[in-house]
């Protein structure tokens, strides 16, 4: 058949709005039962306007020549040992916590987009949420494609998604994710695709991407970019939803704007783990948290909320207490992970000197005053054959799961930060105002968190000794603990005393 040939912008209007019609045999809120409870008012669906305007031919053209280029790479990288050219092998802990931690998230995004490509009832947004579910499988497939040859020569990296689900620092962004999805549809899309995906996935992919560039991780390079390519069509989506609820009803404001100061906190507490991932885990950083905070959140989003004031938008609140922690932010997350690597399945370390002295220098109102000397009186332990683990179970926020390491950066840097608020007789901490106000909103949703430490003492976690809790969480001896004399570093010692000639000869 010689049909004529469309141009793109029409295929994509009979894709997408030829495709939908008024029900007839059911009314439409009761075959889309979840897009209006949130409060959310539309008046006219086919204002929703996808700039990308993407064919599912053409999607599946791109997404194949981004495949075949990716695994190209893969393979090499495997056939090539590349894992020997790593700057150190400290650097793969940074892709242990990215696969027991970021993955799943991927594989979450791609389970809830599709439930929105099913339950919002323009046809616009569904193609766009279900494009974006495909987009997120793809995105878990490939980061485990990619680190399972990691998984071969280093521990940690066996047993992911079972980790996900239970892991006490896993639960940080584990419970923002569900946070989410428990929301309805636009409260979901909101979190995701703005908060996360719009204001601060930057903070993300790029010092993590560029993070594996400094570190001679061309595999993980590569998936990175591959998500990257989607990520800015992901980010369209969030920016475009924004805006089209806005402009449907001015009742729409006041509720976007309480999503989005809730859900920026949320995934900016799941971000202090890259903090730690950025300033210390990478052996060369390309740049310290604070000054990627400087240029992604403070002058991009800075930019963005310029825009969305004609709407009615203002910064996400608490913004500049995040602000102000990154000066801290990194330097107290690695400290809590330092304390607690006996119970987690990626290694710790205190920085050598050279780091050291890249951290006053990007921190200098920081670093010498409060953490140099605890590292230093750290690395003091180690050498007296003291190397320091905390044994007792934390305190967690409530909202965010984070233990209660952070402190009043506004006021007093050197005091931990710590809310309580009641609730039919019980007390419940949070770790800032931020978390606070997230719990007063809605404390019946957050008196159920699954909190790890909580669940431990109740004896739901496979027993009362942490090695009872480690064996539940499917961690092996050697994956935790100190870098230092791991199996990990032994390995990587015998590999670069034994290997120099090879490498000689493959650079040949
Ligand atoms: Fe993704
Ligand atoms: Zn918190």
């Amino acid at each position: 058949m010689a049909a004529a040939r469309l141009n793109m912008r029409k295929r994509y209007g009979l894709l997408t709005r030829g495709m939908g019609w008024e029900t007839t045999y059911q009314p439409m809120d009761k075959v889309f039962p979840y897009d209006s409870f949130e409060g959310i008012k539309i008046k006219d669906w086919d204002k929703w306007e996808d700039p990308f305007r993407l064919t599912v031919d053409a999607y599946w053209k791109f997404q194949a020549e981004k495949e075949k280029k990716l695994y190209a790479i893969i393979d090499s990288f495997a056939q090539n040992n590349a894992q020997l050219n790593l700057t150190d092998a400290r650097y793969v802990n940074a892709l242990k916590l990215f696969i027991q931690g970021v993955s799943p998230l991927e594989y979450g995004a791609h389970r809830h987009f599709a439930h929105l490509g099913r339950q919002f009832r323009g046809e616009g947004t569904r193609v766009a949420c279900q494009m974006q579910a495909i987009d997120e499988l793809r995105h878990c497939q490939t980061q485990m494609h990619t680190l399972s040859h990691y998984n071969k020569h280093f521990n940690g990296l066996h047993d992911s998604i079972h980790m996900f689900d239970r892991v006490w620092y896993l639960s940080v962004p584990k419970s923002y994710f569900e946070d989410a999805m428990t929301g309805g549809p636009f409260e979901f899309i909101t979190s995701v695709s703005f908060a996360f995906e719009y204001i601060l996935t930057n903070l993300l992919f790029v010092p993590f991407m560029s993070g594996a560039a400094h570190n001679g991780d061309m595999a993980t390079v590569t998936f990175g970019f591959s998500a990257q390519s989607d990520e800015s069509r992901h980010m369209t989506l969030g920016l475009e939803i924004i805006k089209f609820m806005l402009e449907q009803h001015e009742d729409n404001i006041p509720i976007v704007q309480g999503w989005i100061d809730k859900h920026f906190w949320r995934a900016y507490r799941v971000l202090s783990l890259v903090s730690a991932m950025q300033d210390y885990m990478l052996p060369n950083s390309p740049m310290s948290w604070k000054e990627a905070w400087q240029i992604y959140f403070v002058e991009n989003i800075g930019a963005l909320f310029n825009d969305l004031s004609r709407y009615g938008l203002r910064m996400p609140k608490y913004h500049e207490v995040a602000t102000a922690e990154s000066e801290h932010l990194s330097h107290q997350i690695w400290g809590t992970l330092y304390n607690f690597t006996h119970a987690a399945a990626l290694h710790t370390w205190i920085p050598d000197d050279r780091k050291m002295d890249w951290l006053s220098e990007k921190y200098p109102d920081t670093f010498d005053k409060c953490y140099r000397p605890r590292f230093e009186m750290f690395r003091e332990m180690e050498k007296a054959g003291n190397r320091h683990y905390f044994m007792g179970l934390p305190q967690l926020c409530q909202i965010c799961q984070v233990p209660m390491c952070f402190t009043e950066v506004m006021t007093d840097s050197m005091m931990i930060s710590r809310r309580v608020s009641l609730f039919k007789g019980d007390k419940y901490h949070t770790c800032s105002d931020g978390c606070r106000d997230i719990f007063e909103n809605e404390p019946e949703k957050y008196t159920q968190a699954w909190l790890p430490v909580h669940q431990i003492f109740q004896g739901n976690c496979g027993g009362a000794e942490i090695s009872d809790v480690l064996k539940w969480y499917h961690f092996n001896e050697e994956d935790s603990g100190e870098y230092v004399g791991s199996a990990d570093h032994k390995r990587w010692q015998a590999w670069k005393g034994q290997d120099i000639e090879d490498e000689t000869t493959a650079v040949g």
